[in-house]
C-alpha cells in the first residue's frame, strides 16, 4: 500500500472528458489523457484491502460484480504510485491480453465492488488500468512476443472479438498455429463493428492486431465459415476449432407497422456508420442517416447510447430514448441492491452528457411502451404512438407491468432505432458445425471447461454465455485456450 492516508486525502478523479457539446462534431475519442501525476495519486487512494473485492469477478442478483478476469488491481494501483509503470504493466498483462479495450470501454463492475466505495467515491480503477496500457505503448513497452517453440498443432478461431483475439494470443503463446477466420472485413467484432469510434477507436483495436499478426497469428478476413468456408474443412484442416461468433440475433419488435422504412436494427445503423467513416470518413453514403430527422431510440441500455452519440453526429433534429422500465435511483438500494453487488443507479452516460449539451435536456423518457408504428403514404415511418406503463406485483410475487390509461402519446419520427437487446446467437454455423445448444440458444458448454458436444470443438465468449461483456469475452477466451491445449496438448501451463 503506497501510502496509508490516500484514500482519506485525495478525491477521487477518472479520466476527464472533452466537453460534450464539441466532441458531437467529430468522430474522435470522446476522453482526454490523464494526467500521470494524477493517475499516480488515484493509485494512492487504494487501501490494499484483505479481501479485494475489486478483483474477482462473479455474478451477484444476475449482475457482474468484481473484475471477471480477476486483475491484480490492489498490486498494480500500488505500483503505479510507486512509479513503476512496467512493472504494473506486466501485472495487466498477467491477467488480461486487452487491458486497453477494458481500460476504455470496460462498465468497470470492480469499481462498483470497491470498498472504498462502500462510504466514499471508488477507486478510479477503469481510468488507471487505461493510463498503465496507454503509457505501455508510449514507451514501447508493448511489442510482439512471439513464442520460442512452435507445436504442429493447427487451431481455428471463429471470430475475431475480444474473445476468438483473446483465445488466439493465449494459444499462440502455448506455440500452436492459429488462423483466426472473421466474416468481416475488419478484425474486432463489436470492439470494431458494435462501439462507435467516439468511445472505442479502431485504431486501438488495430493496433493491438498488428502485434498479433507479428507474433505470429493469421488473420483470414471476409470468410463467412460455414458458407465461404465449409465446416467440413476446418475439421479436417484443424486439430481444434473454438467457436467465439458471438451473439447479435436481435430482439424484435412485434408491433404494427415495424415493416416501414426507416425502422432499423441499432446494430444495423451502428455497423453501416463505422464501416461507412472507416472506409471514407462518410463521403460513401453507405450508411443510414440521422441528420434532420426526428430519432427515437427504442431501448434504454448502452447500445441504445451509442445510437444516440451517433446520431447527434449526425446532426439529428431531436432525440428520445424510451426506457420501458422506471427511473432507477440516485443511490443504489442497501436492501434490494446492497455492496458489493454492482449498484443499479440513474446513471449518465457519455450520449446523454451529450444528447443534453446539444438539445437543452436529457433524452430519455421513462416507462415507455411503444404500440404502433404509423407510416406517410410513401411508407416511411412518421409517428410512434406509445402509452405510459407501471409495475404492480401480481398475486405470484411476480413484478409485471400494466398500461397507465390517459398516457396515450404520438411522437414525430423519421427514424426509429430497435436497442432492445439481442436473442442469442445466430444459428447457421451451430447447426453446420453440429454443436448442440442450451436453452437459452447459445452453445451449451460449461462455463471452466468450454468443451461442446464434438471433440476438439470449444465455444467461448457471447456465443457460450449470450450477450454480455468485453471482459467476460477475454475472460471466457483465456480461459477456452487453456482447455484446447490442454485437449492438444494432455496438459497445459496456460493459465
Ligand atoms: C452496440 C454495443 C455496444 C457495446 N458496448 C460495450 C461496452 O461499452 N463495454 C462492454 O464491456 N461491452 C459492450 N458490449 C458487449 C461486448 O461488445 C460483447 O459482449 C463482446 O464484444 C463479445 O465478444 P465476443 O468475442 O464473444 O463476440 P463479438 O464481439 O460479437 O465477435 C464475434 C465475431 O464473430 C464473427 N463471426 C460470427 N459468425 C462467424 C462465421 N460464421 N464466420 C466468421 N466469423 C464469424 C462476427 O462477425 C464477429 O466479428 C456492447 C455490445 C454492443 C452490441
Ligand atoms: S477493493 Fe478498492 S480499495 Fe480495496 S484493493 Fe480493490 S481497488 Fe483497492
Amino acid at each position: 500500500m503506497g501510502k496509508i492516508t490516500g484514500f482519506k486525502e485525495y478525491k477521487r478523479q477518472a479520466t476527464p472528458e472533452r466537453d460534450p457539446l464539441t466532441r458531437t462534431k467529430d468522430w474522435k475519442d470522446y476522453k482526454l489523457p490523464q494526467a500521470e501525476e494524477e493517475v499516480k495519486i488515484q493509485g494512492a487512494r487504494c487501501m490494499d484491502c484483505g479481501i479485494p473485492t475489486c478483483h474477482t469477478g462473479t455474478d451477484m442478483n444476475k449482475l457482474t460484480t468484481g473484475c471477471p478476469v480477476n486483475h491484480l488491481i490492489p498490486e498494480w494501483n500500488d505500483l503505479v504510485y510507486q512509479d513503476q509503470w512496467k512493472e504494473a504493466l506486466d501485472r495487466e498483462h498477467e491477467r488480461n491480453n486487452f487491458p486497453e479495450f477494458t481500460g476504455i470501454a470496460c462498465p468497470a463492475p470492480c469499481e462498483g465492488s470497491c470498498v472504498l466505495g462502500i462510504n466514499e467515491p471508488p477507486v478510479a480503477i477503469r481510468s488507471i488500468e487505461r493510463a498503465i496500457i496507454e503509457k505501455g505503448f508510449d514507451e514501447g513497452w508493448v511489442k510482439p512476443e512471439p513464442p520460442k517453440i512452435r507445436t504442429e498443432k493447427q487451431v481455428a478461431v471463429v471470430g475475431s472479438g475480444p474473445a476468438g483475439l483473446a483465445a488466439a494470443a493465449q494459444l499462440n503463446k502455448a506455440g500452436h498455429h492459429v488462423t483466426v477466420f472473421e466474416r468481416d472485413d475488419r478484425v474486432g467484432g463489436l470492439l470494431t463493428y458494435g462501439i462507435p469510434e467516439m468511445k472505442l477507436s479502431y485504431d486501438v483495436v488495430k493496433r493491438r492486431v498488428d502485434i498479433l499478426e507479428k507474433e505470429g497469428i493469421t488473420f483470414k478476413t471476409n470468410v463467412d465459415v460455414g458458407n465461404d468456408y465449409p465446416v467440413d474443412d476446418l475439421e479436417e484442416d484443424f486439430d481444434a476449432v473454438i467457436m467465439c461468433g458471438g451473439a447479435t440475433n436481435h430482439r424484435d419488435l412485434v408491433v404494427e407497422g415495424r415493416e416501414l422504412k426507416g425502422v432499423h436494427f441499432a446494430m444495423d445503423f451502428l455497423h453501416a456508420n463505422t464501416k461507412s467513416l472507416l472506409d471514407s470518413d462518410l463521403k460513401d453514403g453507405n450508411y443510414i442517416s440521422a441528420k434532420d430527422k426526428d430519432v427515437i431510440v427504442i431501448g434504454g441500455g448502452d447500445t441504445g447510447t451509442d445510437c444516440i452519440a451517433t446520431s447527434l453526429r449526425h446532426e439529428c433534429k431531436s432525440l428520445t430514448q424510451f426506457d420501458y422500465n422506471e427511473r432507477k435511483p440516485d443511490e443504489r438500494d442497501d436492501t434490494t441492491n446492497p455492496w458489493p453487488q454492482w449498484p443499479v443507479i440513474h446513471r449518465v452516460e457519455y450520449g446523454h452528457k451529450e444528447a443534453k449539451a446539444v438539445f437543452g435536456e436529457d433524452p430519455r423518457a421513462y416507462q415507455v411502451l411503444t404500440k404502433k408504428f404509423v407510416g406517410d403514404e410513401s411508407g416511411h415511418i412518421k409517428e410512434v404512438h406509445t402509452v405510459n406503463v407501471e409495475q404492480y406485483i401480481d398475486e405470484n410475487g411476480n413484478r409485471m407491468k400494466k398500461e397507465i390509461p390517459g398516457t396515450e402519446k404520438v411522437w414525430p419520427a423519421q427514424l426509429v432505432l430497435l436497442a432492445i437487446g439481442f436473442t442469442g446467437p445466430e444459428q447457421g454455423l451451430i447447426k453446420e458445425m453440429g454443436v448442440k445448444t442450451d436453452p437459452r440458444s447459445n452453445v451449451k458448454a460449461e462455463y471452466g471447461q468450454y468443451k461442446t458436444n464434438k471433440k476438439g470443438v470449444f465455444a467461448a465468449g457471447d456465443m457460450r454465455r449470450g450477450q454480455s461483456l468485453i471482459v467476460w469475452a477475454i475472460n471466457e477466451g483465456r480461459e477456452a485456450a487453456r482447455e484446447c491445449d490442454r485437449y492438444l496438448m494432455g496438459a497445459t501451463q496456460l493459465p
